[in-house]
Parts: structure tokens; C-alpha cells; sequence
């Protein structure tokens, strides 16, 4: 078997449902049965895009899509309240092969804030747009809206009053974000992440997960990146960046890579959270220095996984 005919049968597709600590934590391994069939559901149809020859970026954005229309996971529906008790979403997108990206924030009604990154990319001369300007973009495009309350679930609404029923109010708190790397038949590397921020948040807040370099990068030159945890700690510490270029530049393997980031600088910075990443022959690596961290995997050689805490042994 030459080796491009090798490299044409590998794919590999992993994905994330946040990470958390304490209550957040408690939370997940309540609805522990449901995530995974989810997560298992969303991977089982990412799988089939891949393995009949469609691009990283199709699958990541059908993974993405997906996790954003369940109210299981803090994105699209079922995203957290900001501090007025309004949503607003944000998501990226990047393609490794031409180092294409897009991102969109600030939004309000956006269904599937993944798609209109993905638009943001492919249907403007501009990699990132928010708000009211990013709104008007969707809909010059065509893309469906909804009313606010389509994203309202009671979990969320009662994570907020709790927060600002404590006094003092707590930090914002994290509470999922979803996203997903592939590798494709192709060889190409892509990477998507989606989130509705932090309960609490003020308004106007941006996170890490539309900010390329920090929640998302993918670049075929090293690896694809999503993350999810405190986003100003991602930001200050380019953490999706940085794995990237430890790879590209540090010839360090993916485990290493992510190893470090999490590690050696989200942590000592004080921040919480994790990453998955895929590298050019489709390895997948998880790591996070949180309790818990919702995410599954599926490849060319191995069946659909699960895991939420460390127990479940995935890479
Ligand atoms: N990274 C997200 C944010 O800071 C939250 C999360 O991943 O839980 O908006």
C-alpha cells in the first residue's frame, strides 16, 4: 500500500461538551447517561461525512451544529445568561489547509452561531464580525433566526439566580462550551468551538472560544485546536496557539504540546480548562486539568467513545 493510499483511509474526529469543576461538575455526572448518548449521536454522524470522503470543515461544523441544537451543552440552545438574563453567543471556525478562519460574537437569535462563523469565512473579506453588524451579515445570508427564549432553558435561568443571589457575587462561572477537531481523508485539519460564555457574564463579554489563537486554530502545518474552560485565561495565554506552535516550531508531539499549555501555562496563570486536539495523522489528545471534561472520539481504526471524568480512559 502506497502511502498515499494509506493516508487516504485515516480520519479522525473528536469533540468537546465543556469542562467544570464543583457544582458544574456534580451537574454533568447527574445527566451523565444522556451527554454521552448525545455526544455518541453527534460523533456516529461526523463519522459518516469523513469516512465517505467529506472535508474537516464539514464535519466540524455538522459536530458543532449539532451539540448547539441540544440543551444538554452551554451553546446555541441551553446557552447561560449573561448578567441582564439575555444570551449572547459566539463561535469559530478554522481551516487548516488555507489558514482560513472566521468567527462571529455578540449575537443575539443566531440558531447556529458555528454556520454563520463558518460564512464569516467563506462570504466575507473578513475574519471576525460581532453584534449588530455580525446579526445583519447572518441575515443578508439567509440564515435562520429565533426568538430569545428558543435558548432559555430552566437549568441555565437557575444558574444565574443562584450566582446573583450569592453575596458577593461569584466570578462568572464557566459552564460547557462545546467543539471539534478532524482530520480528514484528504489530510486536511479543521477546527470549530461555540459557546454562550459564562453565567453571569457581563454584557458585551467575549470570551476566548471566537477569538482564533485562543479557543480555536488549525493549521495543517501542526495540529487543530478546540478548548474550553475560563476564557480570559485562554486569551492571556493564546492557548490554542501555542500548542500549535510548539508542534510547529518546538517538535513536540500533540500529548506534549497540550501538556504544557495546560500545564506549564493555564495553570500557573490560575486558569481552569481543557483542549482537545488532532494532529496531521490524526491523533487525538485530551487534556485539562478540570474534574471533568465531556468528550468523545471516533476514527478510521476505533469506534465512538465517551468520557466525562478521568475514569474513562479515552487518549
Ligand atoms: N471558554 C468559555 C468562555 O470563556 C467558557 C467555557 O468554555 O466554559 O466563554
Amino acid at each position: 500500500m502506497s502511502v498515499d493510499t494509506q493516508s487516504e483511509s485515516i480520519w479522525s474526529l473528536a469533540v468537546h461538551g465543556g469542562a467544570g469543576q464543583g457544582r458544574e461538575q456534580e451537574a454533568n455526572i447527574e445527566h451523565a447517561d444522556a451527554i454521552r448518548a448525545e455526544l455518541a449521536a453527534v460523533l456516529e454522524k461526523g463519522a459518516a461525512i469523513l469516512r465517505n470522503g467529506g472535508t474537516a470543515v464539514d464535519a466540524v461544523e455538522d459536530a458543532v451544529r449539532r451539540l448547539e441544537d441540544s440543551p444538554l451543552f452551554n451553546a446555541g440552545r441551553g446557552s447561560v445568561f449573561n448578567a441582564a438574563g439575555e444570551h449572547e453567543l459566539e463561535a469559530s471556525i478554522m481551516d487548516g489547509r488555507t489558514l482560513d478562519a472566521g468567527a462571529a460574537a455578540a449575537l443575539r437569535g443566531i440558531k447556529n452561531p458555528v454556520s454563520l462563523a463558518r460564512l464569516v469565512m467563506q462570504r466575507s473579506p473578513h475574519v471576525f464580525l460581532q453584534g449588530e453588524g455580525a446579526i445583519a451579515f447572518a441575515k443578508a445570508q439567509g440564515m435562520e433566526l429565533v426568538d430569545e427564549a428558543y435558548f432559555s432553558t430552566e437549568d441555565r435561568r437557575a444558574a444565574l439566580e443562584l450566582a446573583k443571589r450569592r453575596s458577593p457575587p461569584p466570578n462568572p462561572s464557566k459552564q460547557g462550551t462545546v467543539g471539534a477537531v478532524a482530520r480528514d481523508v484528504h489530510g486536511d485539519l479543521a477546527a470549530a468551538t461555540s459557546t454562550g460564555g459564562m453565567t453571569n457574564k457581563a454584557v458585551g463579554r467575549i470570551g476566548d472560544s471566537p477569538i482564533i489563537g485562543a479557543g480555536c486554530y488549525a493549521s495543517n502545518a501542526s495540529c487543530a485546536v478546540s478548548g474550553t474552560g475560563q476564557g480570559e485565561y485562554f486569551i492571556r495565554a493564546t492557548v490554542a496557539r501555542d500548542i500549535a506552535a510548539l508542534m510547529e516550531y518546538g517538535g513536540k508531539n500533540a500529548r506534549a504540546a497540550a501538556a504544557h499549555v495546560i500545564r506549564r501555562r493555564l495553570e500557573v496563570l490560575g486558569g481552569e480548562g481543557g483542549v482537545v486536539v488532532v494532529d496531521r495523522d490524526g491523533h487525538i489528545v485530551f487534556e485539562f486539568n478540570t474534574g471533568v471534561m465531556l468528550r468523545a472520539s471516533v476514527t478510521h481504526a476505533a469506534p465512538v467513545r465517551t468520557g466525562i471524568d478521568r475514569r474513562d480512559a479515552l487518549y
